[in-house]
């Protein structure tokens, strides 16, 4: 009877366990690149072994064209993953309850330094602004203030091509979420387009957004973006980087509700994440390489959901940990647990060990 009662009490008290950690921090999420298929056995050992000992819940994965679309193959990247690579993901992934969300960057991102992404060199019909060429050196700044290039919201045929491989990807990813990046997008509304020129630029950011959901929602899918197009940069102090100096923050008043928001901050602890919730979102601070804002950032989430009223508390869903490097320099770091250029901490494996343990 006593060992019955011990198992009973252990088995009530790992339960308790659980509801607390999904209390505090309904999501517990990590956002990488997909791996290539030469680093997938890597990979999968590491959700394995690291993320799910972790208790992360929420994988997204950057896959833009790093899949064997076959709705476009013509869209493919070299060496991309194939349907048999991405079910080894689905299936680790499901073994330890995790959900995995996939990635396309959508408007916004369709260039990279001197490099043009995929969509727009086999369809540069669809660049907002053709007109600025790509440099042979790429510096920033630059006269043109080249960043990252966009694609046009309202070219008739973007949608069609840009959904089929939305649509692919969460089929095989057999996801119920997406993420479509939409994160510092400085090209939109162009005075140069003939289709966008003259437009509120928050109304054009806020019809692709919706336009998104609203497909996704035809599948029961929820859209997922990074936050920092929606919050003034001037007027906060944020910047023109983890915030919009372009004016497309008023979109906050004119896309649904239903869209998640990924709020990344990595220099400070900004408490935005308070903003999207007043606001009506679901909202997940993001972060990166600074553990000891990263420590103070997931103690904000906590705190924000323990001293919101109930309308709110549920609206702060949770943190999660990004990496802005592929999987190999990731891993490389994470295993020898490499010091940054300082020869200190401030990397994302430190982040992220930190943030979680095991
Ligand atoms: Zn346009």
């Amino acid at each position: 009877m006593k060992i019955f009662l011990l198992v009973c009490f252990f088995a009530i008290t790992s339960n308790a366990g659980a509801q607390n950690i999904d209390s505090l921090l309904p999501v517990r999420g990590f956002c990488i690149s997909a791996p290539r298929p030469a680093e997938l056995a890597r990979f999968v050992t590491f959700i394995n072994e690291e993320l799910a000992p972790r208790k992360i819940n929420t994988l997204v994965l950057r896959v833009d064209f790093n899949y064997q679309y076959i709705s476009h193959p013509e869209l493919r990247d070299p060496g991309a993953l194939s349907k048999e690579d991405v079910m080894q993901l689905v299936q680790t992934c499901r073994q330890h309850g995790i959900r995995l969300i996939p990635q396309i960057n959508l408007l916004g991102h369709q260039s990279w330094a001197g490099t043009t992404h995929n969509l727009l060199r086999v369809y540069p019909d669809f660049d907002e602004t053709p007109e600025i060429k790509m440099p042979a050196k790429y510096e920033w700044p630059n006269k043109d203030s080249l960043y990252c290039k966009s694609y046009c919201p309202r070219h008739p045929q973007v949608h069609k091509i840009v959904f089929d491989l939305v649509d692919e990807i969460c089929d095989v990813f057999q996801a119920d979420a997406f993420h479509a990046g939409m994160d510092e997008v400085f090209y939109i509304g162009s005075d140069k387009c003939p289709r966008c020129k003259g437009r509120d630029k928050s109304v054009l950011f806020a019809e692709e957004v919706n336009k998104i959901e609203a497909h996704l929602k035809t599948k029961n899918r929820t859209l997922w973006i990074w936050g920092d197009r929606l919050i003034d940069g001037k007027e906060t102090g944020i910047g023109m980087w983890e915030g919009s100096f372009n004016g497309t923050h008023r979109a906050i008043d004119l896309i649904s509700k239903q869209v998640v928001i990924c709020d990344w901050h990595y220099e400070r602890p900004d408490k935005t994440a308070v903003y999207f919730a007043m606001k009506g979102f679901n909202v997940i601070t993001s972060l990166w390489r600074n553990p000891g804002i990263a420590v103070q950032q997931k103690q904000d989430m906590q705190d924000f959901r323990a001293h919101s009223a109930l309308e709110m508390k549920e609206r702060f869903r949770g943190v999660m940990q990004t990496v802005w490097s592929d999987v190999t320099a990731f891993l490389d770091g994470f295993y020898q647990n490499s010091k940054d250029s300082d020869n200190g901490n401030n990397t994302p494996w430190a982040s992220f060990t930190t943030i979680f343990p095991k």
